[in-house]
Order: structure tokens, then sequence, then C-alpha cells
């Protein structure tokens, strides 16, 4: 039996729910299928807004000097409509312990987080695939697909999208998969001929053949999000990158490709997050699409929230029922909350309709007499942030 909460996934959403229980004086086990160390691919969630710094500020300070050290704060954001800058902002610099987000390749925030959680005893069993989990009275069971078993009074799952412990519990996903496919690509920074630091979505880039672009830059290189059309084939646009890529680059830049893939995103949330003892956070939980950063950040979120519910269960058995009930309520509706504001910013993108069309059309042309129309185009593409709590915006 393990004292404090087994935690089934090494993502940063199982990461974090490890920290900040240590940070409770629990102890904290986590399995992962993967190898220690196994790499993983593509900058994936490089956004990471205040709100999540601080939370993971609060059980460790540490980290959270690195992240801001280490991540990039855009100076700056951009939008153009076919060519023609329709709205740009410059932010204030910011003092680095006040960054109001970072940028940072996902797979660099999860080593920083591993390191914090080995510095801060953290356990690991590494290459246990959870296969079996039993509810019992007092305890919840954990069986590897070898045989091993784990058991303890809290199981967080964030075994992530495909979340074999959501399933095994019976638990469905609510929601579809919405809009069009995106072909997104991670490229190096080129030292020679730099890309802009700053954010900068194009609707219509006339060089992307009227597609939607979106350049990310995160601390060694760019995220672009190309939005694929009708008849387009995101198979093949994501295999052979560079032949649309060198057209939007500077002419000469390397345009060295560290990642590339396709994605028609899922919109989705479990019908319920928690079942006996087992809490489901992360991307096990909630699945929206990238635009406005809600994933991780949310998640981390969702680990603060379960370590709260799990550290007052353990000291107040008595509470127990109506803690996870609390849980289950605050961030199932969180998660509503950010389904809907991350599909209004991919209604916003796929432009369905012919109101939208001319919405956006309109937008544009103002925009040359009217910063409100340009400011309107600028914001859409991420949706609001709300998630409906006081204090939360995730
Ligand atoms: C293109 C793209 C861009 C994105 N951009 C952003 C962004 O800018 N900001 C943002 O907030 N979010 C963003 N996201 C979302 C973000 O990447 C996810 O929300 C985040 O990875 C979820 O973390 P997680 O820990 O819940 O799941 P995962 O990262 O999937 O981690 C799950 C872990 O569990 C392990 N695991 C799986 N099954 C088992 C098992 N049976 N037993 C043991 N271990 C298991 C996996 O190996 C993995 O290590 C983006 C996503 C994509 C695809």
């Amino acid at each position: 039996m393990i004292d404090g909460p087994v935690i089934v996934g090494a993502g940063p959403v199982g990461l974090a729910t490890a920290l900040l229980a240590r940070a409770r004086g629990l102890p904290a086990h986590v399995l992962e299928r993967l190898p220690a160390a196994a790499p993983k691919p593509g900058s994936r969630a490089t956004f990471l807004h205040r709100q999540t710094i601080q939370t993971l500020a609060t059980a460790c300070p540490v980290l959270a000097d690195q992240l801001v050290r280490e991540g990039l704060v855009w100076p700056g954001r951009g939008t153009y409509w076919a060519g023609r800058r329709v709205h740009h902002r410059c932010y204030e610099p910011v003092r680095p312990r006040l960054a109001p987000f970072i940028s940072l390749p996902q797979p660099r925030t999860e080593e920083l987080l591993h390191e914090a959680g080995v510095r801060a005893g953290v356990t690991f069993s590494w290459g246990a695939q959870a296969d079996e989990v039993v509810l019992q009275d007092t305890s919840v069971l954990i069986r590897a697909v070898d045989g091993r078993e784990w058991r303890s009074a809290f199981v967080v799952a964030a075994d992530g999208a495909g979340s074999v412990m959501r399933r095994r519990l019976g638990i469905p996903m609510n929601g579809d998969t919405a809009g069009a496919p995106f072909v997104v690509v991670d490229i190096a920074e080129d030292p020679a001929r730099p890309l802009p630091a700053e954010r900068v979505f194009h609707y219509r880039h006339p060089l992307a053949g009227g597609r939607n672009v979106l350049f990310i830059p995160f601390a060694g290189g760019h995220r672009v999000d190309l939005q694929c059309r009708g008849r387009d084939d995101p198979a093949r646009l994501a295999a052979e990158p560079r032949a649309w890529l060198r057209s939007l680059l500077p002419p000469g830049h390397a345009c060295e490709v560290t990642w590339s893939s396709h994605y028609l995103f899922r919109q989705a949330v479990a019908e319920t997050f928690t079942l006996g003892r087992v809490l489901l956070a992360g991307e096990a939980a909630h699945l929206y699409a990238p635009f406005g950063a809600r994933g991780l950040n949310s998640g981390i979120a969702d680990a603060a929230a379960a370590v709260d519910a799990i550290a007052e269960a353990g000291t107040d058995p008595g509470a127990r029922h109506r803690v996870l009930a609390e849980y289950d309520q605050v961030r199932r509706a969180a998660a509503e909350r950010n389904r809907a504001a991350a599909g209004k910013a991919l209604a916003h993108l796929t432009a369905a309709g012919p109101h939208r069309q001319a919405a956006q059309r309109a937008a544009a042309l103002a925009a040359r007499v009217l910063p409100r129309a340009g400011t309107w185009l600028d914001s859409k593409p991420y949706g609001p942030r709300d998630a409906g709590i006081p204090g939360s915006l995730y």
C-alpha cells in the first residue's frame, strides 16, 4: 500500500500532480508506460500562462524561476489579413518574475517538472503500463500489463487522451471532432536569419495559397500551424512541410524542420472526473483544440485541485465524498467552459457559414480606419478566456 496518491502518467499533468502532492507532504508515486527519459516529440503546449507558473511556484519556486528564465516572452503580437497588417500590439517589458506567460517547448517543460519532482522526492516506476484498475472500499489497485501491482488510497489518472484508466472505469467522453485539419510544424531558429519573436496570425496568407497560418515563437524555434482547406491532403502537407514552408520564411532561411504532424482536433469532456477514489486530470479528462492554449494550462489547474481534494480527504476521511464531488463539479464545469471557448476559436478560424465570412471581411476592411476592428480580428482565433471560476482563467 502506497501512502500518498499513485499517479498514472508522467506527462506534464501527472508530473505537476506529483510535485504539488509532495509540497503538501504527501508521498507521490508515478507510473509511466514509457522508459525513463524516452524522447517526446513536438513543441505542443508552448504557452504557459502566469497562473500556471504561479501554481507551480507554490510547490517549487526554483522550477518557476527556471521556466521563466528559459521560456520566451513574446515582445508583441500581430495579425495580418491577406498580407496587410490589421493589428499590432507591443507588450510592456516585464521583470522576469512577473512574466505574463512564457513560451517553451513541452518536452523541456516536462524535463524541468521531472527534475523538480526527483528533487522533491517523487518516486517513479518507468515502463509501467497501467492496464487494470480495481476499485475497493478503502483503496484502489492498479495492475500493469506485466503483472506488477500498486495499491493506494487515491489514484490520479493523468494518462492522456487515450486514457486506459478512463476506459477501464467505463467513463465516456462527450464531444466530437470539429473544424478543419491543421498541419503543425516546428522549425529550429536560424541565427543568421531570425524570424520575428512575436506571435503572428495570418488570415488568408497570400504565400500559403490563401490559407490561415499562425506563427508561434518559442525558446529555440517557431511552431507554424497551417489550416488546411477542402481539397488539401494534410498527411502529404505534413510529410513534405518544406515544400510550402519555404515561401513563408525569409530567403535563405535554413528551414530545419524538427517536428511535423497533422490534426483534426477533438473537443470532448469526460462524463465524470471522479469514480470511487480515482480522479481524472488533464487530457484523460478533457480535450480541446489548442487555439487559446487551454490544454496544459487547465491540466495544471486540475492537478492543483486534485491534490487539494486528496489532501483534505486524507486528513478528514468523513469529507471524502464531498471533496471528490466538488472536484468533479468544479473541474468539469471549467472543462465545459474551456471546451466552449476553444470551440468558438475553432468556429472563427474555419469561418463556417456566410455570416462569419462576411463579418471577418468587413472587419478587415474596417481595420484600415477603426483599430477596434483589428483588435477583434486579433483576439478571435484564441477564443474567450474564462473558466467560470473566480480567480482562475482555466
Ligand atoms: C499541436 C498541439 C499544440 C498544443 N498547444 C498547447 C498550448 O500551447 N498550451 C496548452 O496548454 N496546451 C497545448 N496543447 C495540449 C497539451 O499538449 C496537452 O494538454 C498536454 O500534453 C496534456 O498533458 P497530459 O499530462 O494530460 O497528457 P500527456 O501529455 O498525453 O501525458 C500522458 C502520459 O501518460 C502516459 N501513459 C499513457 N497511458 C499510460 C498507461 N496506460 N500507463 C502509464 N502511463 C501511461 C503517456 O506515455 C504520457 O507520458 C497542445 C496540443 C497539441 C497536440
